[in-house]
């Protein structure tokens, strides 16, 4: 489990023993309902096309945008599993500030949380062009485009287009067309997740039950739950093909 308190600093992406203060941090932040390939596959790709010393998928605490339209998964659920989600992969950091800030999750809160903590730290705000398209209905969008360099990815659908006076790139990343909501309707219906979810992600949903997954009891996410029993499904379905 990294150190909450320090962001980056506990499980780091770097060598022990070496002063590493990250000096372009990316922040892309989402509700990860669950974290899917969609999330993972861009986090990469943006750490390695804008030469970003780390990336935080920064869970939100509350998705004010979200919030009160459907059941949204417990916030330190869903950071557990984007935790698993990055826990192998080098530069990737799940970030936990929101939770720690709780209440509703604004983008601009948490840039002055960063500023304060890698002041040094160029910051990057990273969107899909989904969210992008919103961004003048952010709380403080001034503050955000302020603080941080917006870096706007690929979704499927007409890319966005944001103000010339905005300080934003945009970046290329494969298109998948995955999303959170696809995947819990996937839970529902008990259709196949393999491959659009890590094996580290749904281990997490199985030892927490999470998505009316059906785990062994054991909550130790060892991968021998009676795996891939959303509720509904036929019993023999299986959601880890390990
Ligand atoms: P939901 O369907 O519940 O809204 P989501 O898949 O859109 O979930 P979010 O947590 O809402 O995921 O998104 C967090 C960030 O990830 C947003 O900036 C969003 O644009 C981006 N994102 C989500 N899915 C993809 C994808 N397949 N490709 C690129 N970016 C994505
Ligand atoms: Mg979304």
């Amino acid at each position: 489990m990294p150190d909450r308190s320090l962001g980056v600093s506990d499980s780091t992406p770097w060598p022990a023993g070496i002063d590493h203060s990250p000096r372009r941090v990316g922040i892309f932040g989402g509700t990860f309902d669950p974290p899917h390939v969609g999330h993972l596959v861009t986090a990469v790709n943006v750490l390695h096309e804008v030469d970003l010393d780390v990336v935080l998928l920064m869970v939100n605490n509350v998705p004010w945008q979200k919030d009160g339209t459907r059941d949204i998964t417990p916030a330190e659920d869903r950071f557990a599993m984007v935790a698993a989600a990055v826990e192998q992969v080098p530069g990737l950091q799940p970030g936990h500030h929101e939770i720690e800030l709780g209440g509703a999750s604004y983008t601009a809160d948490t840039l002055g949380v960063l500023a304060d903590e890698f002041p040094d730290a160029e910051l990057f705000t990273i969107v899909g062009d989904d969210a992008a398209a919103g961004l003048a209905t952010w709380e403080r969008h001034e503050e955000v485009v302020a603080r941080s360099r917006l870096v706007v990815v690929d979704r499927p659908g007409e890319p966005v287009s944001l103000d010339d006076e905005i300080d934003w790139i945009r970046v290329e990343v494969p298109r998948l067309e995955v999303s959170s909501t696809d995947l819990r309707a996937r839970f529902t219906d008990g259709r196949p997740l393999d491959y659009l979810v890590t094996n580290p992600v749904l281990r997490v949903i199985e030892a927490r039950g999470l998505y009316g997954v059906a785990g062994d009891g054991d909550g130790d996410g060892d991968g021998d739950d009676e795996v891939g029993a959303p509720v509904g499904a036929p019993p023999s379905q299986s959601v880890v093909s390990s």
